[in-house]
């Protein structure tokens, strides 16, 4: 008998009906296994109560924001304890400030300290399904937390890792890890395996499979995770450490961000540590940055252009403004129309010319690259946000993913 992590999204338990359907899941695995399973709220419900909240004000206390997003998880995890009961199978449901799923105290976006499995595992050999609901915690001093939208893959990952369970399926409304998004590219792809490393990037790129932490939690344990379809029970995808290089491909996936902004501070003097000093700037206001392009001009003077997320976009202009007397730019100016359009693949580590042919798709296509960021695996352009849907189509052509024959790996549980 194995211990399985089963993780579903909101779609999957979308409704009572559908939340009968993961029952009769749940229900099966049971039978030769001992069951955890980390569940969100029906999908809608975190938005609504976000929305709730708004109602009364712009900036709601991130405290009481964690106060109110728990509910919606704790709602998923007591109804389908009382589905399973009325089916007469044993089942429980602790919060995470039962279990304790201890967090730093970081509201709306708090990361997972500890796990104690002390509880878990007492429902477990009592012969119960444990449900827990996903994207929670409390802080040491009893507060709730919420660990940012997607957290629920991040807590079954984390669960996972700490009741050192077998396996992790994360249960969701479409069949895999796909090439693109296929919501946006009919024409994705499942693939059959993804190393933790290209599935980091995509993670983090925008593919909102999985949130990124999930994949930082296998990684660092060696969890191995397998991403499914609620609604037909057919292979999906590993995500694993490694994969074979005999199937290893050169570019397994295409990503474009829909939140990011960019600005751009112009005609500055060019002075040794004005670069440090900008960002330092930004740092202490809590502006994560992420693309940097510096501009050197003839006479005297420089251009930084960096990206940040959009919610950031007007902070970011305000630290810059009100710095105008040392950094002395002649203009700052914000765009909020941009997006990046990444290329991902372990192949790129060992070979050349991705990069040339992703400039020419885009080019040939008349999408003007803004700026570009590489690392080992991946290319990252930033171009203009009306253009990333069709920026994800013909590159996904040109690397010809749509001709992908998906291996199907049939050691799935
Ligand atoms: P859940 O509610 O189950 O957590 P999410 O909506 O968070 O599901 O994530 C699943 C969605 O991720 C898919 O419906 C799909 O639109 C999107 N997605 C984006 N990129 C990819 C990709 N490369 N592969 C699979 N899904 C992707
Ligand atoms: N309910 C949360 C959200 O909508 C967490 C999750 O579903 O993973 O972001
Ligand atoms: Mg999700």
């Amino acid at each position: 008998m194995g211990l399985h992590v089963l993780k579903f999204g909101g779609t999957s338990v979308g409704s009572l009906k559908r939340m009968e359907h993961v029952a009769d899941i749940l229900i099966e695995r049971a039978k030769k296994h001992q069951v955890v399973a980390v569940l969100s709220a029906m999908s809608g419900e975190t938005d609504a109560l976000l929305q709730s909240a708004r109602h009364f004000t712009h900036q709601p206390s991130e405290r009481e924001l964690d106060v109110l997003l728990c509910t919606g998880e704790q709602k998923s995890v007591a109804l389908m304890s009382i589905c399973l009961q009325s089916r007469l199978q044993k089942a429980v449901s602790f919060l995470g400030s039962q279990i304790p799923i201890r967090t730093d105290i970081d509201h709306t976006r708090a990361r997972i300290e500890e796990i104690s499995d002390t509880k878990i595992r007492k429902a477990l050999e009592g012969g119960s399904i444990v449900l827990i609901p996903g994207f929670q915690g409390v802080s040491d001093d009893g507060d709730l937390t919420t660990l940012g939208r997607g957290g629920s893959d991040t807590s079954a990952v984390a669960v996972a890792a700490a009741l050192k369970a077998d396996l992790c399926e994360i249960f969701t409304d479409i069949e895999g890890v796909y090439t693109t998004d296929p919501n946006v590219e009919p024409l994705a792809k499942k693939l059959s395996k993804i190393t933790y490393d290209e599935m980091l990037e995509l993670a983090s790129l925008g593919a909102k499979v999985l949130q990124t932490r999930s994949v930082e939690f296998a990684k660092k344990y060696n969890m191995p995770i397998h991403v499914r379809s609620t609604f037909k029970l057919v292979p999906g995808t590993w995500v694993v450490e490694k994969v074979d290089p005999m199937e290893a491909l050169v570019v397994s996936g295409i990503t474009y961000t829909k939140n990011e902004a960019k600005v751009v501070v112009e005609s500055m003097p060019d002075r040794i540590g004005l670069a440090a000093e900008l960002f330092s700037l930004l740092g202490e206001a809590g502006v994560v940055v992420d693309v940097i392009v510096q501009n050197v001009s003839k006479d005297g003077t420089t251009d930084i252009s960096f990206t940040v997320p959009r919610d950031d976009l007007s902070k970011a202009m305000e630290v810059v403004e009100s710095h105008r007397n040392s950094l002395k730019q002649e203009r700052c100016k914000g765009d909020p129309h941009i997006s990046k359009v990444s290329v991902i693949g372990n192949g790129m580590r060992s070979h050349s010319g991705v990069a040339a042919k992703m400039f020419k798709v885009l080019a040939d296509a008349g999408i003007s690259i803004q700026m570009i960021s590489t690392s080992e695996i991946k290319i990252s352009c930033v171009i203009d946000e009306q253009k990333s849907k069709e920026a994800v189509k013909v590159l996904h052509k040109a690397f010809e993913l749509d001709k992908i024959e998906p291996k199907e790996v049939n050691d799935f549980a």
